[in-house]
């Protein structure tokens, strides 16, 4: 097992990551920003190292200087998170080439899920259902109408190096198609820095469901079921369930095994998940994340186990003890992200934390680096906590649910706490009757 790790990340997840570490018994480096000096990952890890300035350009995405943190530390292994360079194959590679172990997939299969097209060949390749679409890229607007034709239109345009739900443009007729094309285009080459697109069916009424899973290095894998991330806003997840209210344990098993026959098949080692759209009892892969999720507590409450404990134990070399018939689901849980943010508006919301009290309690979980008297930076993601409940049924985590939203407090800073209170209360979503639009409508962004 490794002696010492370096945690190259900051806020919620990089706690999360020390915290698992020190239960294995392994010392934690800690890098941090100007910006991030009084963070609480930079507080309670063993050691830490300033990398640069508050933006991430020149900090949190600063390889050079994470490197050379890892070397002065005499660290054995990187845990990137999720975000920043956690999907960087050129970062994994170079982490390994200076002889530490990276906490995650190889680089091979990092470089080849990161791409989005290739990554859905690939999966078409291994068996799993994917949305009707162009087969490769599409460089002008007469290939997308092919394409459009083929399939039927609302069409959507995504970028194949996407992410964050960036450069995806839904064109409803055959008139708007050429302004989608090239709106997705110069966004996806805006954020991404390459403007390869492609083509795909857009549905109309789907769910967003995402299967776990764990390989090691001696050939297994194992699936911990599903997450239902359908409430989204802009398509970013803003609240996720496990398991989904709209799968019976029939179709987990189906589809978990063909997932996990596709990765066995890829030979993938540690955490990922395998993302589709479901609608009309029919699963279609969107694309594969190679890494730790923001909502995997969701399913380590449900499944009663340490998704990053495992991370470090494959990576360290450990074969998976976990055998797929002694993985059960258990109960039901629920994540609220709590942004820093105006709950209306949605206009980030940075700033002096004055008072702070979170809940506690059976069942409830508080994934969150926030402390009284911390300043909110703002030069990086909202996200600033995270509410885990669990409960013995969905009525239950749903009363415990409103229960712990109501004695949270985070004070001197607006949270998207109240929109969680609001939710907890609309009929759709008690019923668990909700698809991937249904969020934007509630809120009133949608008609
Ligand atoms: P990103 O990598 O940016 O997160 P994804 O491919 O995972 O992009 O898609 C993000 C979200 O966009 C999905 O959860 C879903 O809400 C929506 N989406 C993606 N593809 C489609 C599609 N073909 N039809 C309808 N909605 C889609």
């Amino acid at each position: 097992m490794f002696e010492k790790v370096l945690i190259a990340n900051r806020g919620e997840i990089a706690l999360r990551i020390h915290r698992a570490c020190r239960e294995l018994g392994i010392q934690t480096v800690a890098v941090h920003s100007t910006a991030d000096s009084d963070a609480m990952h930079v507080r309670l890890a063993d050691e830490s190292v300033c990398i640069g300035p508050p933006p991430a350009s020149g900090s949190y995405l600063n390889v050079p200087a994470i490197l050379s943190a890892a070397t002065i530390t005499n660290a054995d292994a990187i845990h990137p998170g999720y975000g920043f360079l956690s999907e960087n194959a050129d970062f994994a590679a170079m982490v390994v080439e200076h002889g530490f172990t990276f906490i995650g997939p190889t680089p091979e299969h990092l470089r080849l899920m990161g791409d989005k097209i290739v990554a859905k060949k690939m999966a078409k390749e291994l068996g799993i259902p994917v949305v009707p679409g162009s087969d490769g890229p599409i460089s002008d607007v007469a290939a997308a109408s092919a394409v459009a034709d083929s399939c039927g239109y609302p069409v959507l345009i995504k970028a194949a190096a996407g992410g964050g739900g960036k450069g995806m443009r839904v064109a409803a007729t055959k008139a708007a198609l050429p302004e989608a094309f090239r709106l997705a285009r110069a966004e996806a080459k805006a954020n991404f820095g390459s403007d390869q697109v492609y083509v795909e069916k857009y549905l109309g009424h789907p769910r967003h469901i995402e299967f776990q899973v764990l390989g090691d290095n001696h050939g297994n894998v194992v699936h911990l079921g599903e997450r239902d991330c359908s409430l989204q806003r802009s398509h970013q997840k803003v609240l996720e369930e496990a398991p989904s209210p709209a799968l019976n344990a029939e179709q987990r098993k189906t589809m978990g095994e063909t997932v996990c026959a596709a990765l066995r098949k890829l030979g993938y080692v540690n955490a990922g998940t395998v993302e589709f759209l479901f609608q009309d009892g029919e699963f279609y892969f969107i694309e594969m994340n190679t890494r730790l999720q923001v909502e995997h507590p969701v399913t380590e409450m449900t499944y009663g186990l340490d998704i990053v404990r495992e991370q470090i134990r494959i990576a360290a070399g450990a074969p998976l003890l976990l055998r797929q018939e002694n993985i059960v689901v258990n109960g039901c849980a629920i994540e609220c992200r709590i942004n820093a943010e105006n709950p209306e508006t949605f206009r980030p919301a940075p700033g002096l934390i004055t008072d702070y009290h979170p809940p506690g309690g059976i069942g409830v979980r508080v994934d969150s680096a926030l402390y009284s008297g911390y300043r909110v930076p703002p030069y990086y993601d909202s996200l600033v906590s995270k509410l885990i409940v669990h409960g013995a049924t969905r009525n239950e985590c749903l009363m415990r649910l409103r229960r712990a939203l109501e004695e949270y407090v985070i004070g001197g800073i607006e949270t998207t706490i109240p929109l969680h209170r609001k939710l907890t209360g609309a009929p759709d979503f008690i019923n668990g009757n909700y698809d991937i639009h249904w969020l934007e409508r509630f809120v009133g962004l949608k008609p």
